[in-house]
């Protein structure tokens, strides 16, 4: 089994243009569940079943063994007497989270806009157009959000903040709904991805960090309307 490292690993650089985990060929029991949970396949409160894993990945048990301890170490499985159900996080912690992103995300677009290259600018602005389409896809939407934020991510050049945004993001994997599948929420979204990009564009550091972390508060506060509206509502 390949072990894709998952802690901060500031002492376990990977050599300079490597891909920090190619699914391709990394792929392991861990990541396949984690995966999972995070396209919503298992939602919070489901169980994760061994032999059930298993046979859904073609991965024999005792690796799914293993990625269950360590998902459960890191706070995304948690037990219900002696089954292992996906975690969700609480009103606290979910506001706790959302503090820590904003912060690490700000910082990611402040470090953006001083380093990010032309071909970077260039793709972010054609991420951008292309999600204009799936304005009325929320869970396509979302998928390209996070490929936009990740994107983000590596054009602030520092491989410290990606990797604690990486953690912050995999925590994220535990909301059940999307926030982008709110009345208007993604034609909003669009345009604040378009005001960051901009701001990047220009070098403007203080408006790139603004303009994300309004971005994250605006869809912190759309979260928290779902959440008052039907507490019990699923992905859709
Ligand atoms: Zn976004």
């Amino acid at each position: 089994m390949v072990v894709i490292e998952d802690d901060p690993g500031f002492f376990r650089m990977r050599p300079k243009g490597k891909a920090m985990s190619d699914p391709k060929t990394l792929k392991d029991a861990y990541s396949l569940i984690l995966e999972a949970i995070d396209v919503g396949i298992y939602k919070p409160g489901d169980r994760l079943v061994e032999s059930e894993l298993a046979e859904r990945f073609g991965v024999s048990r005792t690796p799914i063994r293993e990625a269950l301890q360590r998902l459960e170490t890191q706070s995304l499985l948690s037990r219900d007497g002696r089954s292992l159900i996906v975690a969700s996080l609480d009103h606290n912690q979910l506001a706790e989270l959302y503090v820590v992103r904003s912060a690490l995300e700000g910082l990611a677009a402040r470090l953006a806009a001083r380093h990010a290259t032309e071909e970077e600018v260039r793709l972010l602005r054609i991420m951008v157009q292309e999600d204009r389409a799936l304005v009325e896809k929320p869970q396509a939407l979302s998928r390209a959000n996070k490929r936009f934020h990740k994107q983000i991510h590596l054009a602030s050049h520092n491989r410290y903040l990606v990797q604690q945004l990486d953690l912050v993001h995999r925590s994220m994997a535990l909301l059940a709904t999307t926030s982008l599948s709110f009345a208007g929420r993604g034609r909003q979204t669009i345009e604040e991805h378009d005001a960051i990009v901009e701001a990047i564009a220009a070098g403007d550091g203080d408006a790139a960090a603004r303009a994300l972390k309004d971005h994250i508060s605006r869809a912190f506060e759309t979260r928290l309307r779902q959440d008052s509206m039907s507490p019990e509502r699923q992905s859709i």
